[in-house]
């Protein structure tokens, strides 16, 4: 697998713990991106938001690790059914 960045880690982690939840990058820009503060017009500080996730997420869907909705979501697929669920040993 081609190396991630820092941002892309974080974000793929957070989506890989919550499989097949479909996520908007407003989401997970305050979530994975919320820790720090980003310095706002009139010195007002908010929060990281979706235009923080959106080329994180791109890049992610780009080397397949992400799959993205037609609304713009993201989210980490992951088959449900008996045989991938590992409830069975093989
Ligand atoms: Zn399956």
């Amino acid at each position: 697998m081609r190396k991630l960045t820092k941002n892309q880690c974080a974000v793929f982690e957070y989506l890989r713990e919550r499989p097949n939840v479909k996520t908007s990058p407003t989401e997970i820009g305050n979530i994975v991106g919320g820790g720090r503060l980003m310095k706002g017009s009139g010195n007002t500080l908010i929060l990281r938001h979706s235009s923080w996730a959106s080329p994180i997420c791109k890049a992610l869907v780009a080397k397949g690790l992400i799959r993205r909705t037609n609304k713009g979501q993201y989210y980490y697929y992951e088959c449900e059914c008996p045989a991938c669920s590992g409830m069975d040993e093989f």
